[in-house]
């Protein structure tokens, strides 16, 4: 008898679904793989065949500049893979397209999270719940310490700032995938109607997404526009763009960030960050471990992020668990 999920392995390069012969988010190019979320470290560009949802994709195409290989897969739409195995994309809840992936072979079900969030965003569907014998979760943010607040108050936080301060502008340091979109998006259902302004560096993406459906409201590029018609609006920049030369033409910008690290104060002044917004699209502690609960598995394997604690709260709630050794995942996208 062969050991129970043995059809399916991490190894250094990602989750190798063997019978299938594909990988899911490999850190290298492969012939077939399956990919969960447009960020860098999940979506590398050069495999064979590339199977994702086509949000996902479209994202690929912008970053890769090729669609080859591309091969599309709605939410709730099951493949028939090699070897027996069939794969459903899901909800993740994470940033556009993202997906959550249920392998199932000869009775065993085994979902992969990729990143995810339980939390309402306005810019992709919500998490789904499935239930599985094996439940492949990440851990980005998996230490006690990781507690994000309600959106709402970080987002009011940011307005206030602006109330504050008419003759200044906020610039605000946030990913552009995923990040740019959900705090423009969460600003307008706040009621914040003004226009926007954007680093050119956010502007194609922020288009995709409204090519998607997402309603992001009246964006400007920054470069189109004299540093005093900025006083007074919100600015949107790639994270290392937040102190350099660029931000000079701003008019004395008060520089906040919005990222789950926010809430890491050393995180916060390396970056010379004012205003701290403690915004992420990952799971925290409290949503990690409730999420195991919910979903219940027979066997929880953690990977990429901070495996040892969550490793160790599976151990003293007598759930059996694992902490895979995957390299090349990075935290482009908290
Ligand atoms: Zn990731
Ligand atoms: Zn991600």
């Amino acid at each position: 008898m062969p050991a129970p999920f043995a059809w399916i392995r991490a190894e250094p390069n990602g989750l190798h679904v063997i019978p299938a012969d594909c990988w899911i988010d490999p850190a290298r190019p492969v012939a077939r793989a399956l990919v969960t979320h447009g960020h860098g470290d999940h979506a590398r560009g050069g495999h064979g065949e590339t199977i994702a949802t086509p949000a996902t994709l479209a994202i690929m195409e912008l970053r890769y500049e090729t669609r080859a290989g591309a091969a599309p897969v709605e939410y709730g739409e099951t493949l028939r893979l090699k070897g027996g195995v069939a794969a459903t994309f899901f909800p993740a809840g994470h940033v556009l397209g993202s997906a959550q992936i249920l392998l199932e072979r000869a009775g065993e079900r085994v979902v992969v999270t990729g990143d995810y969030k339980r939390r309402a965003d306005p810019t992709c569907p919500p998490f789904e719940v499935l239930s599985c014998d094996v439940f492949i979760t990440e851990a980005t943010f998996g230490l006690p310490v990781f507690c994000h607040p309600p959106v709402a108050g970080e987002i009011a936080k940011l307005r206030r700032a602006l109330d504050d301060h008419p003759d200044r502008c906020v610039l605000v340091g946030a990913y552009a995938l995923g990040k740019a979109q959900r705090l423009i998006a969460e600003l307008r259902a706040a009621g914040h109607v003004e226009p926007i302004f954007l680093h050119g560096a956010m502007e194609r993406m922020c288009r995709l997404y409204e090519a998607f459906g997402v309603d992001l409201g009246e964006l400007r590029l920054v470069s189109d526009h004299a540093k005093d018609a900025l006083r007074g609006g919100i600015v949107i920049c790639p994270p290392g763009a937040l102190n350099d030369r660029w931000s000079r033409r701003l008019p004395d910008p008060i520089t906040a960030m919005a990222s789950g690290w926010m809430r890491v104060r050393q995180r916060a002044r390396q970056r010379n960050v004012e205003l701290p917004l403690v915004i992420s699209d990952h799971a925290d502690w409290g949503e990690l471990t409730g999420t195991i609960e919910e979903v219940n598995p027979a066997e929880t394997w953690i990977t990429h992020g901070r495996e040892e604690a969550l490793l160790r709260w599976c151990q003293l709630n007598q759930r059996r668990a694992r902490a895979l050794a995957l390299v090349g995942y990075e935290d482009e996208d908290d």
